[in-house]
């Protein structure tokens, strides 16, 4: 079993000041992996002071040199792809090559984005013509909290460690106390690239105590968050006293309309995204509105694709779906689609237990449930797992007022091959993001939601720019300059 107790601050691995252990399950065998320390006040207390300790160097440094250094954390993370899939694929079950691909993969990808992205980035620039002697700087925000879940480790990781660092702020990072293996090898990759000491700090924890205890303390100017609804408004709350800016990327209940002209994939694909990840993804359609000439031969498909996904180890080479990451999750799941039955939805596909054949893991069965109308439980909360709740509708209006009744506002999806109606349902749809006929947003695109999905654009020039404070300047010497 792997010894991962210790904590990076400070430039160093150190042992815990105030920890008690942790066992880390794999979800493919319900065995310990790993076992790591959850910090102490003591802990956080010491990761906080390294952080501010080192920010002055760091902030007021040339842009020029924190680019340098993303880049040599790009060459190294890229040289550790294998190590990570592997982490990632033990701590929280993502099969071992769509964690190479997808799971590492987004992390390089958002890596080489922001590095585009950089060049975007003005740090000084004048206000206009009209006022010679102004300028605008933008400088870090100072010391920032990166907490962050087990579902997408290294994309959520990155979406905030990287921009920070090319703010000029300096952090401490507290991942995920289910899939914290893969943070420590990115603690070592930043070490190996040269983050100079105290920049970068890791402390593992829980929410009540390292993630409360880095809301709450005056040492923090900044909390980016990512996780659940249920967290955030906590994180707020606890974060208020000390008028931290605090960035939330929560959950999501993405509608996925399919009109009658929608291309003949639409619903293959709607069904596959809802269950990649183990339907562990925030931004999942896990609402499939259906148009009602094409109901009946939807539910059909949608069952057969849950019906053909394979399910297996997270060990296992093949584009199979793995298990959910925790006890914790497999109950919730459990529990949700009992929900379902009982309150009236018709089952399809899937259903309650586990697929045949397998006995240990928390294997779900991928699940499809129709004739479901939008004030069921299984249409309103965020699953995180993958079940699919087809609804029927008769119109496009019906369709953008049932997809825009949920709490959350994260990614709604719209297929169609009618432009003027797509292009209508995007400025109608609440959400922060929109994707439309199965194409994905492009490069440096804003991620990020509304109402209950958060507050905050992550990626590209929005997410640098999260991390940076804006400073009016008059009286700016031109000669000087
Ligand atoms: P969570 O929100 O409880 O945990 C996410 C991170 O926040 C972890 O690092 C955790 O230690 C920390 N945390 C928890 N409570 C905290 C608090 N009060 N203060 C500071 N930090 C705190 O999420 P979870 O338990 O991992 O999953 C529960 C649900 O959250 C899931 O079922 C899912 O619905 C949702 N979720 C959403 C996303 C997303 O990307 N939107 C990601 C993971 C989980």
């Amino acid at each position: 079993m792997l010894d991962k107790r210790e904590f990076y601050i400070d430039g160093a691995w150190v042992a815990p000041r105030d920890g008690t252990d942790l066992d880390v399950i794999d979800p493919s065998t319900e065995e310990p992996c790993a076992v790591i320390s959850l910090g102490g006040q003591a802990d956080t207390n010491a990761a906080v002071a390294a952080a501010r300790a080192a920010l002055p160097g760091f902030m007021y440094a040339d842009p020029s040199e924190r680019l340098a250094l993303v880049k040599r954390v790009l060459e190294v993370y890229n040289a550790r792809a294998q190590d990570m899939a592997k982490a990632i694929s033990m701590e929280m079950g993502a099969p071992i090559d769509m964690s190479l691909s997808s799971q590492v993969g987004a992390g390089t990808f958002h890596i080489e984005n922001f590095i585009r992205a950089f060049d975007e980035v003005d740090f000084i620039a004048p206000l206009g013509d009209h006022a010679p002697e102004d300028r605008i700087i933008k400088e870090a925000i100072g010391v920032c909290a990166l907490i962050t879940p087990w579902n997408w480790p290294m994309n959520q990781i990155t979406l905030k460690v990287i921009p920070a660092l090319l703010a000029g702020c300096t952090m401490i990072l507290k991942p995920s106390e289910t899939a914290p293996l893969s943070a420590h090898i990115w603690a070592e990759i930043l070490h190996e690239a040269g983050v100079p000491k105290g920049v970068f700090n890791l402390v593992n924890g829980d929410g009540p105590g390292v993630g409360t205890q880095l809301s709450g303390h005056p040492g923090v100017d900044m909390v980016s968050f990512t996780g659940s609804t249920r967290a955030g408004i906590l994180i707020s709350k606890n974060a208020a006293d000390s008028l931290k800016r605090v960035h939330l990327e929560l959950g999501g209940k993405g509608a996925n309309i399919i009109f009658a002209d929608a291309d003949e994939k639409a619903v293959v694909r709607g069904a596959r995204h809802c269950f990649n990840n183990t339907g562990q993804s925030c931004n999942a359609p896990t609402r499939m509105l259906v148009e009602r000439s094409i109901y009946d031969r939807a539910v059909e498909t949608a069952a057969e694709v849950a019906n053909k996904t394979r399910v297996a180890s997270a060990h296992e080479s093949g584009n199979h779906m793995g298990p959910l990451v925790s006890q914790a999750q497999f109950d919730k799941v459990q529990g949700l689609i009992q929900q379902g039955i009982d309150e009236g939805a018709r089952l399809v596909a899937g259903g309650l237990g586990r697929p045949d054949g397998l006995n240990r893991g928390y294997f779900v069965r991928p699940t499809v449930f129709a004739d479901v109308n939008n004030d069921m439980t299984i249409a309103r909360e965020e699953i995180f797992g993958p079940v699919l709740s087809i609804i029927p509708f008769e119109n496009e209006d019906e369709a953008l007022t049932i997809a825009n009744d949920t709490p959350y506002g994260l990614t709604n999806y719209v297929q169609s091959q009618d432009g003027a109606k797509r292009n209508r349902a995007a400025r109608k749809l609440r959400s922060g993001m929109v994707e439309m006929n199965g194409k994905s947003r492009g490069r440096g695109a804003p991620f990020g939601g509304m109402k209950a999905s958060g507050i905050g654009r992550e990626g590209g020039v929005w997410g640098i720019e999260d991390f940076l404070e804006v400073k009016a300047v008059s009286g700016w010497s031109n000669e000087a300059d």
